[in-house]
């Protein structure tokens, strides 16, 4: 048997087009476009190169987006006048601060000064907070674990109902994918460092999300056949023939998993480009919020 691959790229792809079209619609309907703050502190080149990409995907759809640029030694004072200035500001739907910040600041205060209505990365504490209730909707989900359910229900594959297991419990990650199951009605497993015999665990799932930042280390015979497996790992290897010197694996082992699962998302090409998709979708719903729909 072999896995049907879940094409990250096109689903992002795809969604990036209906994201165009309603920011058209927008502009056409109210004379404005959804608006996006990204907040850089300091010179860390992945957060520069995160930064970067998400003010991309913004112009290529017509999201107007407002870079505001930090040096590391920026105060708390500064930082959070800044995100005051942002939460007043008509034309910013979406605040993003690119984590992690510096350590002399305190990362809870500062996601805590984002205005609720403009926290399109969802970690606001109350945003969380709902997610983490019954039938309370916050009014953004984190995009990385948002978009590894948008693959599920791209694919048409069940989630109410299914054995859901999701190794990690990050703040950022495993941790919001889990509440979201449990939200969809599936029933859940969270696995972390100290979980016994995780391959039994596994081995339960019919819904996978691994998230551990653990180069391949989910092995085919964990799966139970037919499992969708969602792969968030994103984890460089060395290898001398890539010119780069390294390339990219998940947190499950691709080749074993695909002889056994029923779907399975690729590193790269799975979840990646569908956290920026989900940036752009949040930043979107914020904008018809704001201007009375939605
Ligand atoms: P963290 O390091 O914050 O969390 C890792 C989680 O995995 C922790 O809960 C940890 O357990 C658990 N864990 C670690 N080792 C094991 C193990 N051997 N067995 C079981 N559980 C284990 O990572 P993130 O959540 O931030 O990221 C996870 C992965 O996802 C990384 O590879 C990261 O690069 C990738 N990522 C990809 C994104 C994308 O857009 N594609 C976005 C964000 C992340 P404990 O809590 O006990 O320490």
């Amino acid at each position: 048997m072999s896995a049907t691959i879940i094409d990250g790229k096109e689903i992002a792809s795809t969604i990036h087009s209906e994201i165009k079209a309603e920011v058209e619609q927008m502009q056409q309907k109210y004379g404005r476009v959804p608006g996006l703050a990204t907040v850089l502190v300091g010179e860390r080149p992945d957060s520069a190169t995160y930064v970067r990409m998400k003010k991309k995907a913004c112009a290529e759809v017509g999201i107007q987006s407002f870079g505001v640029d930090l040096p590391e030694d920026v105060s708390q004072d500064e930082l959070k006048k800044l995100v005051e200035e942002l939460n007043a500001d008509p034309n910013v739907h979406g605040i993003l601060v690119q984590l992690p910040l510096p350590g002399h600041i305190d990362e809870e205060e500062i996601l805590g000064t984002i205005s609720l209505e403009k926290d399109v990365d969802g970690f606001h504490p109350l945003n969380i907070g709902r997610l983490s209730m019954k039938r309370r909707d916050p009014l953004f989900v984190p995009c990385t674990p948002r978009g590894c359910i948008e693959l599920l229900d791209r694919m048409n594959i069940p989630i109410e109902g299914k054995r859901a297991v999701v190794l990690g419990r990050s703040n950022i990650v495993g941790l919001p994918a889990a509440m979201l199951l449990l939200h969809r009605n599936a029933t859940l497993t969270v696995c972390h460092s100290r979980t016994k015999d995780l391959p039994a665990v596994v081995r339960e799932a019919d819904i996978l999300i691994a998230a551990v930042g653990r180069a391949e280390m989910v092995r085919g015979d964990w799966l139970k056949p037919g499992v969708a497996v969602i792969d968030v790992g994103t984890n460089a290897v060395d290898d001398p023939t890539k010119k780069k010197g390294y390339r990219l694996v998940g947190d499950v082992n691709f080749e074993e998993a695909k002889e056994v699962a029923g779907f399975i998302t690729p590193v790269p090409g799975g979840v990646g480009p569908m956290t920026i998709a989900m940036l752009l979708r949040n930043t979107t719903d914020s904008g018809w919020r704001e201007m009375g729909e939605g």
